[in-house]
Parts: structure tokens; sequence; C-alpha cells
């Protein structure tokens, strides 16, 4: 890989806040690091309305060659009844990528729970359809090869954190679940220093509600990780401050909030932008290794979330104040001489 393609990174703003929240994370990206070239692109309702196609083939193009992608959400009310709909521009681009490692972490006080969710399989890939006498159907399917991918990814996290994993599913019920655990189980003793544990997912849920600080690393199957991704979110500040890097074995990563394109409050500019401020800041560690800049920005927004907080974290300060108090207090780390990381 040169070193330009190392330091491209293409925008999807999407749609909804998406493109509000997008500008602070490139204003950010802008002040950190002026040298990332970024490149922005349509995707979503935003692209069907300029080319007819959820994921148009330019945006596609320039998101494999780049080093990473940082989206924003995608989703318009005004396509929930088309054939087309802007989801089916998300869902392409991760199966182009094969981004299959979704990584969600949740922190809050003593808190601190890391997601990992396989991404490119499952109910929301399989077959789907319609019969004849009206039935709809969707279909869940795993390799063993899919599991064991995403399993080794989150036993080799567990190993660079508390060491604990806890698998989830519904092996009670689902052959998918009993592969998924039987897997799970084959693999663990090539990683004896990490202690694993299975949990249903109901059972999971209700844990991660009432005493999510239990949890270090939870893998599981797509549709349990994006249900229980957004409840860990709620319990550790809610879906304005969740971020998410999902990541492939080489390729670029997408790296984008857990939150939707809240409609209800989009054209405003009081959306939160921490989410997507926070996946800036995977982006820089995960995708670009710039882990002292990712530490930097991480700092500046908890910096920001104390002193301009947004209406959703109880505050009055728009998007665009948010985003110029981590500006500001980007700046001010860089006047004091503090190097990033520091
Ligand atoms: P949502 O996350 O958009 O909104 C849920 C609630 O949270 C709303 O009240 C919203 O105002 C609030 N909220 C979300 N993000 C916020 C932020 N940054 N700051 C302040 N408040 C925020 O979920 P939804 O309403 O179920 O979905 C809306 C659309 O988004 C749908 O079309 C859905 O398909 C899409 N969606 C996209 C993604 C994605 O692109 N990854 C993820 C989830 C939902």
């Amino acid at each position: 890989m040169s070193t330009a393609s190392r330091e491209l990174v293409v925008l999807l703003p999407g749609d909804g806040i998406g493109p509000e929240v997008a500008e602070q994370a490139r204003l950010a990206l802008a002040a950190l690091a002026p040298e990332i070239v970024v490149d922005v692109h349509p995707i979503g309702a935003a692209a069907i309305r300029a080319t007819g196609r959820p994921l148009p083939d330019e945006t596609l193009a320039a998101c494999l060659a780049a080093s990473a992608v940082l989206k924003g959400p995608v989703g318009d009310p005004e396509f929930d009844a088309a054939d087309v709909r802007p989801e089916q521009g998300m869902l392409a681009l991760r199966a182009a990528l094969d981004t299959y490692a979704n990584l969600r972490p949740a922190v809050l006080d003593h808190v601190d729970v890391l997601i990992v969710r396989e991404l490119v399989g499952g109910l929301y890939f399989g077959e789907h359809g319609v019969r004849e006498d009206g039935t709809v159907y969707d279909t869940c399917e795993y390799h063993p090869r899919q599991v064991e991918r995403i399993a080794r990814r989150a036993f080799r996290l567990a190993q660079s954190r508390n060491r604990r994993l806890t698998s989830v599913d519904k092996a009670n019920v689902l052959e998918t679940s009993r592969l998924w655990r039987r897997v799970v189980n084959e693999l663990a003793p090539e990683y004896p220093d990490v202690q694993v544990e299975h949990m249903l997912v109901d059972n999971a849920a209700m844990q991660l509600a009432t005493t999510p600080e239990q949890f270090d690393v939870l893998v599981t199957e797509n549709m349990f990780g994006d249900i229980l991704s957004d409840l860990a979110a709620a319990v550790t500040g809610g879906l304005g401050l969740a971020p998410s890097a999902s990541l492939s074995d080489g390729g670029p990563g997408i790296f984008e909030p857990v939150h939707g394109s809240a409609p209800d409050i989009a054209g405003r500019g009081i959306a939160n932008p921490t989410a997507m401020l926070r996946s800036t800041a995977l982006l820089l560690e995960h995708g670009l290794g710039r882990s002292d800049e990712a530490a930097a920005l991480e700092r500046a927004i908890e910096a920001a979330i104390v002193s301009t907080p947004t209406q959703d974290l109880g505050g009055t300060a728009t998007t665009a104040e948010f985003g110029a108090a981590v500006t500001e207090q980007l700046s001010i780390d860089e006047r004091a001489g503090a190097p990033y990381g520091g």
C-alpha cells in the first residue's frame, strides 16, 4: 500500500443528521491531520436521489481504493416502502469490503464493554422472499468459517483487554447458535488465557441492562449484536455517543456511528456529533494507525461533553458549537505543546 493510499479517507455523509455530524468530523480531521485527503461521496437516500442507486459505482470504487471509510447514517422515511432503499447501500458496502467484524465499544464510569458483532452474515444476508401463499421469510445461515473468523477476532481482542469473553447465542433453539457455540468451544483451548462463558441472548439483554459492568468482550451474531449494541449504547449514555468500527482482514474498514439518520431532528443543527467524532477516533486508531491523534481526539470529545453538552445530554449546544469546542480543545493541546497521546 502506498503512503498516499494510507492517508486517503472516503467520507460518506449519508442522510438525515448524517451531513451535519459528518461536517464536524471533517473539521476535526482537518485540525488534527490536515495532510489526510478526505474524499466525499454520496450513499443512501442522497445517492438514490443523485443517481437512482443507494451505492453508486463511483462511491464503491472510491471506498475500495481508500485506506478507511468514515460513514454517516443512512435512511429516509421517504423510501421506507420503496423497492430501492437507502439501507441497501450500507449492506452492500459492508459486503463488498467484507467488514465482518463490527466493534462497538460502550464505556461509561465503571462500564467498559466491547461488543463484537458479526456483520456480513446471518439473517440480514440470508435468502428472503415471499412464497406463493403469501408467507414472507428471512433465513439465518452461518458457515463454520464465518463463525471462526469473528470468534478468533474476539478472542484476540479479549487478550488485549481483561481476558474475559462472553459468547451470546440462542443455542437452546437455533441450529446456527449451536454451531456458533461449538466453534467458540473448539477455539477456546488456543486462547487459554481467555476465560470464556456462553450466555443466551435473552439473558444477555437482561444482564446488559442491569449489570453491564460484568462484561469485558461480548461476541455474537449479526442480529443479536445489532440489538444488544443499541441496548449497551443506551445504558452508557445514549445513541448519540456510540461509535463503531467495522473491520475486514486487511482491506479498508468502515467507521460509523451506531445511531441512525434521526429524521425527527434532521436539519435543525442540534444532533450530537459525539458518535461520529468517536468513530473518527476509531478510524485514526484502527484505520490509519494514528493512535496518538486518536487519543487526542478522544480527550477533546470528553472535554466538549462536559463543557458544551448538546440537547440529548441535557445541554443547549448546537452540533456546530459542540464541534467547535472539540477543535478548540485540539488547538489548545497543540499550543500547549502536548504531544498527541501525551
Ligand atoms: P435513530 O438512531 O435515527 O434515532 C433514534 C432516536 O435517537 C431519535 O429520537 C433520534 O432523534 C435520536 N438520536 C439518534 N442519533 C442522535 C444524535 N446523534 N444526537 C441526538 N439524538 C440522536 O433510529 P431510527 O429512528 O430507528 O432510524 C432512523 C433511520 O435511520 C431509519 O431509516 C433507519 O433505517 C436508519 N438507521 C441507519 C443506521 C446506519 O446507517 N448505520 C443505523 C440505524 C438506523
